[in-house]
């Protein structure tokens, strides 16, 4: 029987990067069936809006998914999402909105350097637990006449405490070594003061992994400088966002960086940290291996861990021998190139 995933083409770059991910994965010979799940474009076509409830209903009986990229700046403004018991939710992006009508929680993003690739970051192995449902992202601001503006930075215990145990749940099952809280907790007293507390909590709780905490600002200087400091870090939403984007940077591209938002009954949708990339869409020369990386995340959580190493290894092998490269690591390479070699590398090991 095939297993069901449910697909998002987005748009600049994703459906480039989808179909080239979706290559990939078929040649792991698990039959799959691709479902197209309508949100962003065809959300509107099919139902006049980007984030459909028959999409978020799809996305929760499917399980498994992948996202590309979705153009935020399409969808401006407000998002409202009306339920069928009469309550409606509001966000601040589509991005945001789809994490949140799925009650995705955490999104877990491993940024390794690669040999050859990363110069001085080669051995860098950070693993960003990503805190999705609130912070500066809840959509809690408002305008004060047209002077100021005011958004809440909103964290609770709950949300908290949650991350911080998937965090020490993830370096147990991954063989990680250390986990770290991100915070602000001397300037945030009180909404980052919780966050590190919770930390704290969690930590006393999983002695058996060393735990340690750093100020964010700390961290962006300490990343750049001795990224060794970190194995698995624990941040809430906009110091993950950020933290990810910059670990990325310095492996030497956005194109590199995988991900994966995960809640409740299973439910997983994989995507790359990067966005929609504009600038280059249409040309055929994005990276497509940030999401071909987020799709072995996909395999791994579907429990074929054998499937995941063997698209990571060959993977790896693509660029370390700088087989076919895109044009954001230095090289000539289509997008389909670095798809058909990474097949290629899967065939002959
Ligand atoms: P978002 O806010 O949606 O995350 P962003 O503002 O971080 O988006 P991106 O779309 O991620 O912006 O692009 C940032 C830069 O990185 C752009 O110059 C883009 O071309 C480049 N980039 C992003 N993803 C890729 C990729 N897969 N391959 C090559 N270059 C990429």
């Amino acid at each position: 029987m095939s297993t069901r995933v449910g697909v998002i083409r987005g748009n600049g770059i994703g459906p480039e990067i989808t179909e080239a991910t979706l290559r990939v994965l078929e040649a792991t010979g698990i039959g799959f069936e691709w479902v197209p799940v309508p949100i962003g474009d065809e959300g509107m076509e099919q139902y006049g809006h980007p984030l459909p409830q028959e999409a978020v209903k799809l996305l929760k009986e499917l399980k498994l998914a992948i996202k590309a990229p979705l153009l935020v700046d399409k969808f401006k403004g407000r998002m409202y999402c009306e339920h069928e018991d009469g309550s409606v939710g509001v966000y601040p992006s589509l991005n945001n909105a789809i994490r949140r009508e799925l009650k995705l929680f955490v999104d877990p993003r491993p940024i390794r350097g690669v040999r050859g690739i990363s110069g001085r970051y080669e051995t860098m192995d950070v693993h960003i637990m990503r805190e999705i449902t609130e912070d500066v992202y809840s959509g809690i601001e408002h305008m004060i006449g047209d002077v100021a503006a005011e958004c809440t930075k909103l964290t609770t215990r709950e949300a908290a405490v949650r991350v911080a145990e998937y965090g020490f749940d993830y370096a147990r099952k991954n063989g990680r070594k250390k986990v770290t809280c991100v915070h602000k907790a001397n300037a945030v007293s009180m909404a980052d003061g919780l966050f590190l507390s919770c930390f704290r909590e969690v930590a006393a709780k999983n002695p058996d992994i060393p735990s340690d905490d750093y100020m964010v600002d700390a961290t962006a200087y300490y990343l750049a400088k001795c990224p060794e400091k970190f194995d698995v870090i624990v941040a809430s939403n906009q110091y993950g966002d950020i933290l990810s984007d910059l670990a990325a940077g310095l492996v030497g591209s956005l194109g590199l960086a995988p991900g994966a938002n995960v809640g409740p009954d299973g439910r997983i949708v994989v995507e790359a940290s990067h966005g929609a990339a504009p600038d280059i869409a249409g040309k055929g020369i994005a990276n497509p291996i940030a999401l071909i990386l987020s799709g072995a995340l996909l395999l791994r959580h579907m429990g074929r861990q054998d499937q995941a190493a063997r698209v990571e290894r060959a993977v790896w092998r693509v660029l370390e021998e700088r087989i076919a490269l895109t044009p954001d690591l230095g090289g000539t390479a289509f997008t389909m190139d670095v798809a058909d070699a990474i097949v290629r590398c899967m065939d002959e090991a």
